[in-house]
């Protein structure tokens, strides 16, 4: 868990205080809590050592500037390395090319170039205004050319037509053709991927690249696939010229690691982030709030922030206890009870003890969803400080966009939590020395 790593980054903070310089020994142990993190976040190992030697090289010797402490320094270092690994400024989709401009998908099976292709599509026609026309190579699943067919649709773009008794080769130059008449600006060629990489196809998707020559060959990798990302991505770059990357799925659960991995086998940067099945679910990469997820270091920088401005934590937070008055109910309290619950064997085991009448009306709910929920949840009041989980009102913007980069999520949903944490306390105070733990016993039987 990201709170885990900032507790240990914190401590060695403070220990690393009033030490005048980074030293060997003083950033040993820091470096291998990050190294661990990395780990856990699921970067590729050899991609691991690589950053961990970079950051040690920068830090080591470096002067420690101004009122700043060397962990201080030292974590300021780390997060930059991870931003500028994963790349700086914003890569936006080229298309300077004698239109169309081509736009060809490379990537395995379920790793989200059908969805990309159509959100790319959407993207492109509103924030862009170009025409745009989608074609669909994957002549291997004739449920794959639907599937464009429908989603291109929904994203308002013109779909050519394929078949699966076709040749890809012949079907991309047949959608070439067609957009050069009909003057459309972008054509985006959607093709086939396998469970594994696979030569026919890699020579297949060559063939494809030396026929349309494409401004843009997209590499689509699902930020789910972990430490395996990085053979995919090396396959992918051993084939192709690759332009850029789009990283899909990053709303799931994993920290991202795979990011760091392919931008770093690939040398392509990381141009969108697909953060949603819904054909609006594509934002452009961001690399410096994609480093605050990976490494969750969102409450380090905050707290580095605090230190530099003299503010002492252990002080803040003693005060945080007094403060909580004795039956209030606050943001620990409810971190406490979503961490139980998730001993208790998390919501599905919980839902399980229901009376069967309550059950039904359950079922309908998605559980895998909702045990997401309850993990961003639990990310989100994690990366607040003590103070703000027991004085949850005086969260400022400005820290609820910190809270929001530590948890890797959207300001909205800080705000959201929130708002139904103020309607939790209502309701507690109405319920007479309840609790969410009471109330789920009670609802267990
Ligand atoms: P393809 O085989 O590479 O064309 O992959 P698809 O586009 O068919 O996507 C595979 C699955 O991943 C589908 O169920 C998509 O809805 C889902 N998917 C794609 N992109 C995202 C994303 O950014 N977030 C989520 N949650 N699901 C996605």
């Amino acid at each position: 868990m990201a709170s885990a790593l900032t507790d240990k980054l914190s401590r060695l903070v403070k220990e690393m205080r009033g030490q005048a310089r980074i030293t060997e020994s003083n950033v040993q142990d820091m470096l291998r809590e990050v190294r661990m993190a990395l780990l856990e976040a699921d970067v590729a190992l050899p991609v691991v050592r690589d950053f961990i030697a970079r950051v040690k090289e920068k830090a080591l010797g470096q002067e420690v500037l101004g009122s700043l402490k060397p962990g201080q320094t030292l974590v300021s270092i780390v997060n930059k390395e991870l931003a500028a690994t994963m790349g700086e400024g914003v890569a936006d989709i080229n298309l300077q090319a004698q239109p169309p401009a081509v736009i060809l998908m490379a990537g395995l099976q379920g790793a989200g170039k059908t969805t990309t292709t159509a959100k790319l599509a959407k993207h492109l026609i509103e924030r862009r205004k170009k025409k745009v026309l989608t074609v669909s190579g994957d002549v291997y699943r004739p449920a794959a050319i639907e599937q464009l067919k429908t989603v291109t649709q929904q994203a308002g773009a013109e779909w050519f037509p394929s078949t699966p008794d076709q040749k890809p080769l012949d079907i991309a130059n047949a959608a070439l053709d067609y957009a050069k008449r009909h003057y459309f600006d972008v054509l985006l060629v959607d093709t086939a991927g396998r469970l594994a990489i696979d030569e026919v196809l890699m020579t297949e998707i060559q063939q494809l690249h030396s026929a349309l020559k494409p401004v843009e060959t997209l590499f689509v990798v699902d930020a789910m696939q972990g430490q395996d990302a990085i053979n995919t991505a090396k396959a992918f770059k051993e084939a192709l010229p690759l332009t850029g990357i789009v990283l899909t799925k990053l709303d799931g659960d994993s920290r991202g690691g795979a990011a760091l991995s392919v931008r770093q086998i690939t040398g392509a940067p990381i141009k969108f982030a697909g953060v949603s099945e819904k054909l609006d679910g594509l934002e452009v990469f961001d690399a410096e709030r994609h480093a605050q997820r990976v490494l969750g270091m969102g409450d380090i920088v905050a707290l580095v922030e605090q230190v530099s401005k003299g503010v002492d934590m252990e002080a803040a937070q003693k005060m945080a206890e007094k403060i909580k008055s004795g039956d209030g109910f606050d943001l620990n309290d409810f971190l406490g009870q979503l961490q139980q619950m998730k001993q208790m064997g998390g919501l599905s085991t919980l839902m399980d003890k229901l009376p069967s009448e309550l059950a039904g009306k359950a079922g309908k709910v998605d559980m895998d969803k909702a045990e997401r929920e309850v993990r961003r949840k639990e990310g989100i009041i994690c990366s607040m400080t003590p103070y703000e989980r027991a004085k949850p009102e005086f969260i400022k913007a400005t820290r609820k966009k910190r809270i929001a980069a530590g948890a890797g999520v959207q300001v909205q949903e800080v705000n959201r939590l929130l708002n139904e944490f103020g309607q939790m306390q209502q309701m507690m105070k109405k319920m007479k020395g309840g609790g969410l733990m009471k109330m789920m016993k009670k609802m267990g039987g």
